[in-house]
């Protein structure tokens, strides 16, 4: 018994559009789905031929294939206390399909309200209407399922009340998120030092001042410095280039700026399995 072909096997049977993961990841299986959301399907023997094949494959759920929304609550930005003011503001949400994400956060599923939708409705209350979000019971970096609170099931998937819909509506060119993984959860990646992750990804050594010789653009000057501050970045003054542990790890693999979707997921997983390893052990 695999509870993940079974599920993944069922959300198709709902005409539901699935797509397998990295086992323990967020990002698409490129092995079996090269080409990320655009490879999920309804067709149950695809489906059936990936999970054997990977049987601990992740399951996603494609939004907009499947014709849904997701609001993708996450209490460690406060998305909790948001969701019920928006309760309180607009009514409560309809039950409908909902599930405990593996990083301690809450996906409800809607049916798409038509038209563009903004990409958050407040601090910590993402919309997920293009990509895909990860289905229960995929497995978190962490190690912790994903686990439906309300199964598909117990309720059909509701749409979304009319102030909701129009809450949901776009009113700025902000696209939508483009894919789970990015922000959802608490970002231990985000925790960890420059001078740490300089030395580790890059061979930098970085100086009691926090500056350092430039890995991108070497020119034998410590042109770079490494903040000590809560920012947990990096900027070049050499060549004028900066970020996150994120924007390091695409520059050195030799990605262009901005990194999204599959590409971003893929330095994401990079980097876990860079420094926690013991995530990827199973
Ligand atoms: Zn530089």
């Amino acid at each position: 018994v695999n509870a993940l072909l079974d599920a993944a096997v069922d959300l198709a049977a709902r005409e539901w559009s699935v797509l397998p993961l990295r086992p323990r990841g967020k990002a698409p299986l490129g092995a079996l789905a090269p080409h990320g959301v655009d490879d999920a399907t309804v067709d149950p023997a695809a489906v059936e031929r990936w999970w054997r094949r990977a049987p601990t494959a992740n399951v996603g759920l494609a939004c907009a294939a499947s014709g849904l929304v997701a609001v993708d609550v996450d209490p460690r930005h406060g998305g909790d206390d948001r969701l019920h003011e928006l309760e309180r503001a607009l009514g409560p949400l309809p039950d409908t399909p909902r599930a405990l994400t593996g990083g301690g956060g809450l996906h409800v599923l809607l049916a798409h309200p038509g038209g563009r939708v903004r990409g958050e409705l407040a601090p910590g209350v993402e919309l997920k209407a293009v990509g895909y979000v990860v289905a229960a019971p995929s497995v978190h970096p962490s190690g912790r399922r994903y686990e439906w609170d309300i199964a598909p099931d117990e309720a059909p998937i509701a749409p979304a009340p009319e102030r909701w819909a129009r809450a949901m509506a776009a009113t700025d060119p902000r696209p939508a998120t483009p894919a789970d993984g990015a922000g959802e959860d608490d970002d231990p990646l985000l925790e960890i030092p420059p001078a740490r992750y300089l030395e580790r990804l890059a061979g930098v050594r970085v100086g009691r001042d926090g500056k350092a010789r430039c890995p991108l653009h070497d020119d034998g000057t410590p042109s770079l410095h490494a903040y000590r501050d809560g920012r947990r970045g990096w900027y070049c003054y050499g060549c004028r280039r900066g970020g996150t542990i994120y924007t390091l790890a695409a520059l050195l693999a030799g990605l262009r700026l901005p990194v999204r979707d599959a590409a971003f997921l893929t330095v994401q997983e990079e980097l876990w399995r860079e420094f926690y390893p013991e995530v990827f052990s199973a």
